[in-house]
């Protein structure tokens, strides 16, 4: 019999992270993966508040790398063998079935809403096969025992240790853990094993995908040109083409391979179907030859892979944790890939969970009940408010008015929290609600905009009077307010929003600072604050220095 102190399943970024920081704070881990590396992930597109927990992570467990990994400039300069794309904020378009998407300049269906002020502090899209790759390198090089090609035949949780059997290339093992966190991702490895019963009846969510990377994807702004400019070019982005069926994402890497896929609500896959589109591959040229200027930006486009579809992607479980294991994110739900909220998710809960075993590292070394119940609430909790914002999305896409005002409670409320987190980066932030959870102003918003919603639609994709629509911009502009620190929801910005740090000056009030403080902050902000000389704690004694980091290596430089 072997033994460990945790044993993870799963080695993508999350599971591969959580190990490496849980080594470095002096844990015996078990890292077990079922494939290989480097292997294609889906996922790739990060945000603010996802980079600003790769900082944290690497400045208080010194993962240089993380820190250098959370804005584009800095990956670029010292990472550059690994792949990524310039992500400057989140782009949307509607389009209508057989029309080309309709040019109509400061009244066009385009909404823009800029992430970073400029391209050095850009977010990024990961190319899932390196990063992942790189990750699982690192977890080793900080001592953690990794294992791949394994398949888990059995977990039994009792309630002082957990046991795995575990075949890897034919020869059984056994294995004894006093933890064990599940990072498989939506397989419901640990829930098959614990029975955990399905909460996804609970949920209001549902789409299917068809999606694959490509060479050879026009720009947008080649295939309708002539927009007005915008606060970052517009495919430098995650791009949204909001459709009949539902909607599609183009991530556009720096090499100029792009990831796209669509997501089709029930009703689009079925019309879909019934029109006689088959198979994955019909499906897809079904879609793009349905819209012509989705069809010219993928003319010449080539699949990297087999274009793949997948008839529901939506899972949720009705626990996160009990006594000696825990679920990550990704293993305890999912809803939809718009508004990119899977990462961002995840690494938080690698920070809550770092936490926990951080402050048990010199007592029972595995967390506290109450710890674990933190964690199942707030991941529940969270669960809901992603998949309320995401179906009333869904509901907003009858029309592009709806859409653009739904889409600022999501704005507003990311923005108010990476301001907040930045202006006071203790480590409890990694506690707070996700998506407004536990604030009394954000957090009832999303469900009640989908109340208000459906009643416009009824259910049906009605759009709605004139009056409806602006009535229900009206709310969302004045439920906002309190948290609207970005200058978000403002009719005179043509649904064209830069990172406004005026408007941020201007709103200090909401922020609870003077304008005096607030101004002595904006370097901190603008990314000009200096680079931190070392982890401000080292743990274990096994943290490194970013001093101690080797010169960077020369870099591409980024795509205008
Ligand atoms: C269609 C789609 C699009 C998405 N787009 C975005 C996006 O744009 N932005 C964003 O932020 N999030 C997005 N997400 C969410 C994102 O994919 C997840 O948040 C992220 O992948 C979670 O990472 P992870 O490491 O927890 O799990 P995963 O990436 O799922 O990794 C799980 C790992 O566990 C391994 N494994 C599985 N089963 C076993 C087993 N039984 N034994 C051992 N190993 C096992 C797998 O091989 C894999 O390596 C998207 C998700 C989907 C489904």
């Amino acid at each position: 019999m072997q033994s460990c102190e945790i044993a993870i399943v799963g080695s993508g970024f999350a599971g591969s992270l959580l190990a490496r920081v849980l080594a470095v704070l002096g844990y015996d881990v078990v890292l077990l993966e079922r494939g290989t590396h480097p292997r294609f992930a889906i996922g790739e597109s990060s945000t603010p508040l996802a980079n600003l927990s790769l900082e944290r992570l690497g400045l208080r467990y010194g993962l240089v790398d993380c820190y250098h990994l959370a804005t584009h400039g800095r990956w670029l300069a010292h990472f550059p063998e690994l792949r990524r794309g310039l992500k400057r904020g989140f782009t949307f378009y509607r389009h209508h079935p057989d029309q080309p998407f309709e040019n109509r300049g400061l009244d066009s269906e385009r909404l823009l809403v800029a992430a970073s002020p400029d391209n050095s502090l850009s977010d990024t899209h990961w190319l899932r096969a390196d990063l992942d790759h790189h990750f699982v390198r690192q977890a080793v090089a900080a001592g953690v025992d990794y294992r791949d090609c394994v398949d888990i035949l059995s977990a039994d949780v009792a309630s002082d240790s957990v046991h795995l059997s575990v075949s890897r290339n034919g020869t059984a093992f056994e294995l004894r853990a006093n933890f064990l966190i599940d990072a498989s991702g939506p397989g419901g490895f640990l829930a098959r094993q614990l029975s955990l019963t399905s909460g996804l009846e609970h949920t209001e969510t549902r789409s299917a995908i068809v999606f694959s990377h490509f060479s050879g994807v026009r720009l947008m702004n080649d295939v309708a040109p002539g927009m007005p400019e915008g606060p970052y070019p517009d495919d430098w982005s995650a791009v949204h083409h909001l459709i009949d069926e539902g909607w599609m994402y183009s991530l556009r890497f720096d090499d100029g391979v792009t990831s796209a896929g669509f997501l089709l609500t029930p009703q689009g896959a079925t019309a879909l179907n019934s029109s006689g589109a088959a198979d994955a591959e019909a499906l897809w040229r079904a879609l793009v030859q349905r819209y012509p200027t989705i069809a010219s930006a993928f003319a010449e486009a080539t699949p990297l892979m087999p274009i793949a579809f997948q008839p529901a992607i939506q899972h949720r479980l009705t626990r996160a944790a009990g006594e000696r294991w825990a679920l990550m994110p990704h293993a305890y739900a999912f809803v939809d890939p718009l508004f990119s909220t899977g990462i961002a998710w995840s690494l938080r809960a690698v920070e809550r969970l770092a936490l926990a075993f951080e402050s048990t590292a010199h007592h029972r070394r595995v967390p506290d009940s109450d710890v674990l119940t933190r964690y199942n609430a707030a991941l529940d909790a969270e669960a809901d408010q992603i998949d309320h914002v995401v179906a009333g999305a869904y509901e907003a896409m009858t029309h592009f008015d709806l859409f653009a005002a739904h889409a600022m409670l999501y704005f507003v409320t990311v923005s108010f929290a990476e301001v907040s987190q930045r202006l006071a980066p203790e480590e409890s932030v990694a506690w707070n609600g996700f998506l407004g959870i536990g604030d009394p102003v954000l957090d009832p918003l999303p469900r009640e905009s989908l109340r208000r919603l459906r009643h416009i639609t009824r259910r049906r994709g009605d759009i709605g009077t004139s009056d409806d629509r602006r009535g229900f911009a009206e709310w969302v502009t004045h439920a906002i307010a309190p948290r609207n620190i970005a200058g978000l929801a403002q009719p005179e910005r043509r649904n064209l929003y830069p990172v406004d740090f005026d408007a941020l000056i201007e709103r200090h009030a909401l922020l609870g600072m003077s304008r005096l403080r607030l101004l002595a902050a904006l370097p901190a902000l603008r990314g000009m604050a200096p680079e931190p000389p070392f982890a401000y704690q080292s743990v274990g004694g096994r943290a490194t220095s970013l001093r101690d980091r080797p010169a960077p290596a020369r870099g591409r430089p980024a795509p205008r």
